[in-house]
């Protein structure tokens, strides 16, 4: 990506991988080629996130099974916070734990109350190698959480319980994109 170009703007808008396909339930393999087929798919990663209004997108949500993903997402205080991670790791998940309602590009039209940590810190690499560490609080550290749960090939759902769970997977059995079940 050239310095001052708007992320995305280069990138094609790719079809969304959506639950119910194995791609979202595999783990990602880890990044080790960070030539120009890394900064395409990150390009394209910003223009499918954009495209679908989106705060945060992970790779296997593209169709690539590779440990990247690109966000730009407010946190509690309005804080916008633009970026990209390669090969992250979710060094901490701590402080209090806030159920606050989630949703995903790849469950699309639907949100449940999730649980997740204020404060988060990821480290990993930019798309060109270099050594990144990423902290977020409020929504952002919610990002970041749910985006790394996306390479481990865990989505938000799993992580919602009791009645907000049947409700969500009630609601996603009636929805046309929804594709689980013997007829799939
Ligand atoms: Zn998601």
């Amino acid at each position: 990506m050239r310095q001052g170009s708007i992320p995305g703007s280069q990138g094609r808008v790719r079809p969304l991988t959506l639950l119910g396909d194995p791609l979202l339930r595999q783990p990602c393999r880890e990044v080790t080629d960070f030539g120009p087929g890394l900064a395409r798919l990150v390009e394209d990663m910003f223009a499918t996130m954009y495209a679908a209004r989106g705060v945060g997108l992970a790779a296997n949500q593209v169709g690539e099974p590779l440990r990247v993903f690109v966000y730009d997402c407010p946190d509690d205080e309005e804080v916008r916070h633009l970026g990209h991670v390669v090969n992250p790791r979710l060094v901490e998940a701590d402080g209090i734990v806030l159920r606050g309602p989630e949703g995903c590009l790849s469950l699309p039209g639907l949100e449940a109350g999730t649980e997740r940590h204020d404060h988060a810190v990821v480290e990993g690499y930019t798309m060109t190698g270099e050594r990144l560490r990423v902290h977020g609080t409020g929504f952002f550290a919610r990002c970041l959480q749910h985006e790394c749960d996306h390479l481990d090939g865990t989505v938000y759902a799993d992580r919602v319980t009791g009645w907000r769970k049947k409700r969500l997977m009630r609601q996603a059995s009636r929805t046309s994109w929804h594709r689980q079940g013997p007829h799939a």
